[in-house]
């Protein structure tokens, strides 16, 4: 779904400010930082209270590599072992990704509001959206972001974006390269790639030519990636949207797209 609704403080600031942007790229660093820090949450959740206290403690203390170290300690080798493995660098050159013919590449203009320019260093997931705009076709929403660019950039406007979008009759664009940033999925744009679905009618329901496409982007993408079927998540996953909004209201639908995508990769 397009960022214009319901848009919290926190996504004017993180999508809207170019400089800051470019200061918060993600250096490697900062997001395995964060991503330990979600994990140190998590896992103190299940350690005895003395460990926790001594968690917290930690936390407050704002050091990269210090952080690192503790939660090392204090989790224990073997979760110690995990997060080492978690910290593995990023193999995949998202540069070099081959796009294959059946996907068309159609670049929207680089610019503030929807392709700010800004190098995407790792895919941890892949988000799936829906378009909110009933009836539109590829074509129309990707003119909808490259337009985005004729806002003045002194003034607040509207974000957006998408690496691809998937159309009405199963034709796939894609809008902005795989080793760019995206403002799709805040604040999960520095470590996904987001797939937008246009769909015939309000209920966001896909029609069948585009749901085989996006099983096969999506698919390949995995592949590409070196992700699979479990990596996949909704834009609700991320912000708690209603997007896509068949696959928030119907879970079982979502179950088996995934599945489907399992299977397209089995099959490849
Ligand atoms: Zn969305």
């Amino acid at each position: 779904m397009r960022d214009k609704k319901d848009k919290t403080v926190r996504d004017d600031i993180f999508e809207k400010d170019f400089d800051k942007i470019r200061q918060i790229q993600p250096r490697s660093r900062e997001i395995k930082d964060q991503k330990i820090k979600q994990r140190d949450e998590y896992s103190r959740r299940s350690l005895p209270k003395s460990r926790q206290k001594k968690g917290a403690s930690f936390l407050t203390k704002a050091a990269v590599p210090l952080l690192a170290l503790a939660i090392g300690a204090a989790a224990g080798i073997g979760c110690g072992y995990y997060l080492w493995g978690y910290e593995k660098p990023y193999s995949v050159n998202l540069k070099e990704v081959q796009v294959p013919s059946w996907i068309e590449q159609n670049f929207i203009r680089k610019n503030l509001f929807s392709r700010p320019d800004v190098t995407l260093k790792r895919v941890d997931n892949i988000v799936i959206h829906y378009v909110a705009n009933a009836g539109s076709s590829a074509a129309a929403n990707r003119s909808y972001f490259n337009n985005l660019a004729d806002q003045d950039p002194q003034q607040p406007g509207t974000v957006g974006g998408s690496h691809f979008i998937v159309g009405l009759d199963g034709e796939i664009l894609q809008i902005i390269p795989l080793s760019e940033v995206t403002y799709a999925a805040a604040p999960r744009n520095f470590d996904t790639i987001s797939i937008e679905v246009c769909h015939p009618d309000e209920t966001g329901k896909f029609s069948e030519e585009t749901y085989e496409s996006l099983v096969r982007l999506t698919a390949w993408l995995c592949e590409e990636l070196e992700l699979s079927s479990k990596d996949l998540i909704r834009h609700h996953d991320v912000s708690g949207k209603n997007c896509p909004k068949y696959y928030v209201e119907n879970e079982d639908a979502w179950k088996q797209f995934k599945k489907d995508v399992k299977n397209a990769m089995k099959g490849r």
